[in-house]
């Protein structure tokens, strides 16, 4: 790892830093990739990098390099999502609203206050409101001199594509198990720690350096899963149940809700795996005793409408249709064990 603190994407890495040592840079990059996988972090690097004040950026040590890892520096704003900031009707907002790319477009039209490069992140840009977007797009037609916009999103596809073509693409991909698993044991996990949360993290080190610092995250997992095997296992009335204490939670934090549908969607993918005889390609590895159970009794379709279920739950809770509907169609749509398996 370089100073950079990205794990993995060299590529991306090298090609920001040959943008940077030949001081040619474009206006706006759009870096896109699965939540976690380093996005925000090569951001707030690359704005270091701009913004260091030594030879070797980002060193990491300059006042420069620290204010921006604080989040504290004046010339470096990231925007995002108020994920759980109720609106005036009650609802939740969705989207990056059009006030605050006014205010962004404002501030941009002044000169830096102490750094060189002016950056704005606008973290999941694909959930910027159709006026905040258009709004954002005359920035970029011109663009105020040494201005830098940095747009991260999980789906490119849905920002507006006069957006994409006005940003400089970078792909971010997972990242291979082992160089997560070194990075971790680097940091400081016991080997075998440090391969367990690889493999959990499928890819994303964000995930997994998560996991790493709060061991509450990896119990949270296991409750989520647990509360899955029951809805499997469970009646109509105990997935309804479930899908009102999920709509509940849905209220009060959206990702939280996002990273459960993810995970079961995760663990049903590992069913499908072990079908097709893959054990060694289990995501769930701890969990292999109970997917064997139910490899074995539910049937590869039934796994895989089990996993289409969930996407489009997913999708329409984006979209901001009521949650308890989506997740109750959701949680119906799962599979059906027999009351014989697992009966713990
Ligand atoms: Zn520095």
């Amino acid at each position: 790892m370089t100073n950079w603190g990205v794990i993995g994407q060299e590529r991306a890495v090298a090609f920001l830093q040959r943008a940077v040592a030949h001081g040619r840079i474009h206006h706006a990059y759009l870096l896109s990739g699965p939540p976690q996988v380093g996005k925000g972090t090569l951001a707030l690097a690359f704005a270091q990098a701009l913004n260091c004040e030594q030879v070797a950026p980002p060193c990491q040590q300059c006042r420069s390099c620290q204010r921006i890892a604080r989040g504290v520096h004046p010339d470096v704003v990231v925007l995002g999502l108020q994920t759980d900031e109720r609106s005036e009707q009650g609802r939740l907002r969705k989207s990056i609203g059009i006030g605050q790319v006014q205010e962004l477009a404002a501030a941009l039209a002044l000169q830096p206050y102490e750094g060189r490069w002016r950056c704005v992140i606008i973290d999941g840009a694909e959930r910027l409101s159709v006026e905040a977007a258009n709004a954002l797009l005359k920035t970029l037609e011109e663009p105020p001199p040494q201005v830098l916009l940095i747009v991260l999103t999980v789906d490119p596809e849905q920002l507006l594509p006069t957006i994409r073509s006005r940003c400089q693409r970078l792909d971010l991909c997972l990242v291979a198990e082992a160089v997560i698993a070194a990075e971790l044991h680097r940091q400081g996990a016991p080997e075998e720690t440090a391969r367990h949360l690889a493999r959990l993290a499928n890819g994303r080190p964000g995930w997994a350096l998560a996991a790493f610092r709060d061991p509450d995250q990896l119990a949270t997992r296991s409750e989520q899963l647990t509360l899955l095997v029951e809805a499997l296992r469970g009646d109509t009335l105990r997935r309804l149940d479930q899908a009102a204490k999920l709509a509940t939670r849905f209220a009060a934090s959206r990702e939280e809700v996002y990273a459960t549908l993810d995970l079961w969607q995760g663990w049903l993918r590992d069913v499908l795996v072990l079908a097709a005889g893959g054990v060694d390609l289990l995501w769930n590895q701890d969990w292999a005793a109970t997917l064997q159970t139910v490899a074995a009794t539910v049937a590869p379709a039934q796994a895989r409408a089990g996993i289409e279920a969930l996407r489009r739950c997913r999708r329409q809770l984006e979209a901001n249709v009521n949650a308890r509907l989506a997740l109750e169609a959701a949680l119906l749509d799962l599979p059906t064990l027999p009351t014989a398996a697992l009966a713990s």
